[in-house]
């Protein structure tokens, strides 16, 4: 999201407060003059006046609540989308995934889950920017959020670390099924053609693959740090593979 629509979506969120405050005053008028018009309406049906208004009150309760709730939930969602996710790629962001990994760290630290990560790099990708602009360029990176989605599981984490480099998490996945995942990816990436990258293709990427096991005592950066190693050996022994973290 660029500043100018970031600016206008914050001042809709601010609208948004008054359109709330308006509902709810047509709510308040809306309430007493139906009640007028439900209990003449159906006194010919149900003769005690105060039950009616009883079914009346239940019934405007249900529908204001339903019409709230909805409108909240859908607004709740896009800032949902706007904190949790990455724009372009659909993808959960690297605030959201710097969270999950703590996340995991303190179950780790507590239970000895063990769990997996991949980090993984386009290849060469300057070389597509450069040489079909930067509309294919993200077209791509989409594409590669796309074979991500599909390889994973739904345990597993997929978020855009930044730029061209993506961080998929596994938990309770040993270092060996953590990196056929990464191979899958690789291939299914690999695979890929003009009508998905929007160049010839093919894109290949690099990708290095790191697990937090029993009793390690590491830090954030010190396991992404781990995993960033297994990535740069697999770029610089010929890129288009999957490396391993070795100590
Ligand atoms: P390597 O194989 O060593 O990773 O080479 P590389 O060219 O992929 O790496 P480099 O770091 O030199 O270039 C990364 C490129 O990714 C440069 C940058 O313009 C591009 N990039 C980063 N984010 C985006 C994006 O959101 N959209 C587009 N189109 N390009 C992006
Ligand atoms: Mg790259
Ligand atoms: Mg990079």
């Amino acid at each position: 999201m660029n500043l100018v629509s970031k600016n206008k979506f914050l001042d809709s969120l601010k609208q948004r407060r008054w359109q709330y405050a308006i509902f709810g005053i047509l709510l308040s008028f809306i309430g007493p003059l139906g009640e007028l018009v439900f209990v003449k309406t159906f006194s010919g049906l149900i003769k005690d006046s105060s039950f009616l208004t009883l079914i009346y009150a239940e019934f405007l309760t249900l529908v204001a609540f339903s019409i709230f709730g909805f409108i909240l939930g859908k607004h709740t969602e896009k800032i949902e989308q706007l904190a949790f996710r990455d724009k372009l790629t659909g993808l959960y962001n690297r605030h959201y995934l710097i969270e999950q990994l703590n996340e995991l760290m303190a179950l780790h630290k507590r239970y000895q889950e063990r769990f997996s990560l991949i980090m993984l790099d386009l290849d060469q990708f300057k070389r597509v920017n450069d040489s079909y602009g930067h509309a294919v360029g993200d077209k791509t990176l989409q594409a590669t959020a796309s074979c991500i989605m599909k390889e994973i599981r739904e345990t597993d984490f997929g978020s855009r670390f930044g730029g061209e480099e993506f961080i998929v998490v596994c938990p309770h996945t040993s270092v060996n099924d953590c990196y056929e995942l990464a191979e899958r990816i690789r291939t299914t990436i690999e695979e890929l053609r003009s009508d998905n990258l929007g160049f010839p293709g093919p894109q290949t990427i690099s990708a290095g693959v790191f697990e937090v096991s029993s009793n390690q005592e590491l830090s954030l950066s010190q396991i992404l740090n781990k995993a960033d190693q297994a990535l740069y050996r697999a770029k610089k022994e010929g890129r288009n593979r999957v490396a391993v973290y070795r100590a």
